[in-house]
């Protein structure tokens, strides 16, 4: 199986670790019955036969998080994405930056 990085491009399973189901959501703590969702965020998880959207880190790469669409039963990826975007070193914003902005 390959995955498309979208920063190191075309790469062999090999060189990422698969992190788990990216379709649950992290209860809210200060929630009711927060014990018994968390119980369910932690231990349960779905088997799907079919298109799955996964946690994949590129480890032995650039050590983005991904996500990625991969088809359980014929290892098919559709997409892979980054978890969200990063600053690369030297681009990094500054507090004034974010606030200019936002008074866009
Ligand atoms: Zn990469």
């Amino acid at each position: 199986m390959r995955i498309a990085c979208p920063y190191c491009g075309d790469r062999d399973q090999g060189e990422f670790v698969y992190l788990g189901d990216a379709t649950v959501q992290r209860p809210d703590p200060a929630g009711q019955d927060a014990a018994l969702a968390f119980q369910d965020y932690v231990y349960l998880r779905e088997n799907p036969a079919g298109w799955h959207r996964e946690y994949w880190y590129h480890e032995h790469g650039c050590r983005s998080w991904l996500v990625v669409e991969r088809n359980t039963v014929t290892h098919e990826i559709r997409s892979a994405s980054l978890c969200r975007p990063v600053q690369m070193p030297g681009t990094m914003q500054t507090d004034s930056d974010t606030e200019a902005e936002a008074g866009q």
